[in-house]
């Protein structure tokens, strides 16, 4: 599988702070829209991710729900930590 998703940008959808769980779009540089849920405590820890549903998987070219995403939750979780997207889609 030579797919590898490539955060490109993020936005907070929706948010409890006070429980620590948040929402969020992810758009990957191929055009791929996701959205990923999160657990922020004791650290940041993604909890659910999915694809919408405008743009066919870019990995198995369906147009409807499959879970290939699920496979790049790791790499998607890094670059989110790494790129520092969660601290700035997260603060106001
Ligand atoms: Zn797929």
């Amino acid at each position: 599988m030579s797919y590898r998703p490539i955060v490109n940008k993020v936005t907070e959808a929706s948010n409890n702070d006070k429980d620590g769980l948040y929402e969020f779009m992810v758009n990957m540089e191929d055009g791929t829209q996701t959205r990923v849920f999160y657990q922020r405590y004791p650290e940041w820890k993604l909890t659910n991710i999915s694809r919408l549903l405008r743009n066919p998987c870019p990995i198995c070219r369906k147009d409807f729900i499959c879970k290939c995403m699920d496979n790049f939750t790791a790499d998607i979780h890094n670059q989110l930590i790494e790129g520092q997207f969660l601290e700035h889609a997260a603060t106001k």
